[in-house]
């Protein structure tokens, strides 16, 4: 399973933007963009004409990397998002939305989409009541979600659940946290989802 390994800020301040990639750090002080809000390297802090081509690019790796995807997964959910029905951009992000990592992320049950990922692989997650260890998972409207009932009481998990018990769940996820249960009601319209994308730029970057 490969997976980005680089120093996880930098990619935030590249962007210019909180990507959230970190958990609770992204909520303190020493968050590196609020401390350098300036793009990494040596030539970070120079002025750049941003070309029409420069935004799709920006657009295209800010919501790659907010949800954690290498570039051919990415361009794989385009040519999916592409060939259904609908507006090939909220498609795209309705696809990223439904992968089990970002669900998992989104029920409070991880401080990131990483600590998700990293949980989903060691197999605490139930998915209509099977084991399921692939992050890339796409849920369906109707999935059951599960904590494994060895995982609930582990004290990583509690400490992860406790963490993130007041942060807010899409309305398109209706969790029970005392069951440790969670249903997909539907898949996310664009409203709901407040990733900083601009999928309209994503899709002319890869019209090109
Ligand atoms: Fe991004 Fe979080 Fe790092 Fe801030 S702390 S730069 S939001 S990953």
């Amino acid at each position: 399973m490969a997976r980005y390994t680089g120093a996880v800020c930098r990619q935030c301040r590249r962007e210019g933007q909180k990507l959230f990639l970190k958990g609770e750090r992204c909520y303190s002080d020493k968050c590196s963009v609020t401390r350098r809000s300036y793009a990494p390297g040596q030539h970070g802090q120079a002025r750049k004409k941003v070309t029409e081509y420069g935004l799709q690019f920006r657009a295209k790796q800010r919501a790659k990397r907010y949800y954690g995807v290498l570039e051919k997964q990415f361009s794989h959910y385009f040519e999916m998002a592409e060939a259904k029905q609908g507006v090939t951009g909220e498609n795209l992000l309705r696809i990223l939305e439904s992968r089990l990592d970002n669900i998992i992320y989104r029920l409070g049950w991880a401080s990131s989409r990483a600590e998700a990922r990293q949980l989903v692989v060691h197999g605490h997650f139930k998915v209509n009541g099977r084991k399921v260890n692939i992050p890339s998972y796409l849920c369906r409207p109707g999935d059951v979600l599960s904590i494994k009932e060895g995982s609930r009481d582990s004290d990583k998990m509690k400490a992860v659940l406790e963490s993130n018990a007041s942060r807010p769940v899409p309305k398109w996820l209706d969790k029970n946290a005392e069951a440790f249960e969670a249903k997909v009601i539907n898949l996310p319209e664009r409203e709901d989802i407040d990733a900083p994308a601009e999928e309209q730029l994503i899709v002319e970057y890869y019209s090109k």
